[in-house]
């Protein structure tokens, strides 16, 4: 590992990731290789996760691709020096602000989208300018071994470099020194890599989870909102940072609700939902417990799905209602699978408290008509990220930034703000020397006597 780190700092001394055209060629690199080892990343996610064609390409391939196409267009405006405009007092000066790399940075991915969660922060990185050393994550071991496949046949060898292993390993990698971290994954991880950087007082992005609440305002077409949030909440069956965790509903609405949910998943899988191949499998047996455990323990009546198959790594779409929100098992950690909890809420009022008194979501989704609700909801919570109306699209939105708050992460990406993310902002100011602008400062020398400065 020392060693891994070593090569990508000797090579970030070269200097050799400094000029543009070869950030471009890196980039241009990256693209080659979703286009060229797109069928390699395909198998892959099939054989991790049974990952469809559609999501793979969708949510995968072509969210990579529209990411390093939009920094390949801007990358000369986004890394390019900011000038300072001008003043009366400040005319003999020169004031900007240069964008550094930082040096060798470390990238920590997950498995539920374990090319994106590696290679989106890459694009940004490359960009400014840095070396990195990308570890997937071990869980999606398949999708981890063709990164590391791949990867060296498009980019600078020296200068990115991907480490295989497990979280034994990766705590050892983390005694390394790096300039930034950037990490995806769970609270816990959240915690450890944090801790980890403390030691160097590296700095960090953590891109964490939660549970993300999804209100449905008594004003909403029913239909609309039910295909939309399972939809959201189905793709890679439910192991989605920003899949809606749980529904707050109106207990008046909540029948309409079931009523719709089962009609659109008929729509959407058909009588037989685990033979259906649109739905992708749990990624492993500890994850299958885990959520098999949730559903064993919930106190709530399961109104709809509910089987479970181990040796399938099957949980089929499961809605939960009288749920206790103080004490079942729907309600404790993020689910990150197919089952959503349904929670009544008096009022929009009751579900902005509810919100408020648990920790800072990744995500919030608000289904509403209500001009004044949304922006009520849009003042008095405070999350990650915020969509009306619709839920999980605000990550793929050009131009949006993504991130956490609070528990759910610190920091954000996509597009520019991964490219600024991997940036020092230095500022730099170059004094004039003419003999105006020595005038124009002299009062600051002393003696300091009375006349320089009004006291
Ligand atoms: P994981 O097990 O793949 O771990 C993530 C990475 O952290 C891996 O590279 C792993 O090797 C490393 N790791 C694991 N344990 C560690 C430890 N103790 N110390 C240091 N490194 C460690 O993924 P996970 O944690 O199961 O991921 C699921 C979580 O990630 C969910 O909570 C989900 O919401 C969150 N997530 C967040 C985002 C986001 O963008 N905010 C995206 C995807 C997933």
């Amino acid at each position: 590992m020392a060693a891994i780190v070593k090569s990508a700092r000797e090579a970030f001394a070269t200097g050799k990731t400094l000029p543009m055209s070869f950030r471009r060629k890196q980039l241009e690199g990256l693209l080659r290789m979703y286009d060229e080892g797109k069928q390699e990343i395909m198998d892959a996610l099939k054989q991790d996760l049974r990952k469809t064609t559609f999501e793979g390409t969708l949510y995968e391939i072509e969210i990579l691709k529209t990411d390093v196409k939009g920094i390949l267009r801007n990358l000369k405006d986004w890394t390019k020096e900011e000038q300072l405009p001008f003043n009366a007092l400040s005319f003999t000066d020169n004031a900007s602000v240069h964008k550094d790399p930082l040096g060798v940075v470390l990238i920590l991915g997950t498995w539920n989208y374990p090319f994106v969660m590696a290679l989106q922060p890459l694009a940004g990185a490359i960009a400014a300018g840095n070396c990195a050393v990308i570890k997937p994550s071990e869980v999606s071991a398949n999708s981890s071994a063709t990164i590391a496949r791949l990867l060296p046949r498009y980019l600078d060898k020296d200068c990115y470099k991907v480490f295989e292993g497990d979280v034994t390993a990766t705590i050892t990698l983390l005694e390394e020194k790096f300039d930034y971290i950037f990490a995806t994954g769970s609270v816990a991880v959240g915690r450890s890599v944090m801790a980890a950087a403390a030691k160097h007082l590296t700095p960090v992005t953590l891109e964490l989870g939660g549970k993300s609440p999804t209100y449905i305002d008594d004003s909403v077409n029913m239909e609309r909102t039910v295909k939309r949030i399972l939809w959201g909440k189905l793709i890679n069956l439910g192991q989605t940072c920003i899949a809606p965790d749980y529904v707050l509903i109106s207990k008046a609405r909540q029948q309409e609700f079931l009523d719709v949910a089962s009609k659109v998943l008929a729509e959407y899988y058909g009588d037989n939902w685990q033979k259906n191949p649109d739905l992708t499998r749990i990624i492993n047996e500890r994850h299958f417990n885990r959520l098999k455990k949730v559903l064993d323990a919930t106190k709530g009546r399961v109104a709809i799905g509910g089987q479970t198959d181990q040796k399938d790594l099957w949980i089929s779409p499961t809605i939960i209602v009288d749920v206790d929100p103080a004490t079942d098992s729907t309600m404790e950690d993020e689910i990150f699978g197919p089952i959503l909890p349904i929670v009544n809420v008096e009022s929009p009022e009751a579900a902005i408290k509810f919100i408020r008194n648990r920790p800072k979501p990744l995500a919030l989704y608000i289904f509403s008509e209500n001009s004044d609700l949304i922006e009520k909801f849009k003042t008095k919570t405070s999350s990650g990220g915020l969509c009306v109306n619709d839920c999980v699209v605000h990550t793929g939105y050009v131009g949006l930034p993504f991130g956490g708050v609070g528990t759910s992460g610190m920091g954000n990406y996509h597009g520019k703000y991964t490219v600024d993310t991997f940036c020092h902002k230095k500022a730099v100011l170059q004094r004039g020397i003419s003999a105006v602008s020595e005038k124009l400062g002299d009062s600051r020398y002393p003696p300091y006597t009375n006349g320089k400065i009004k006291l």
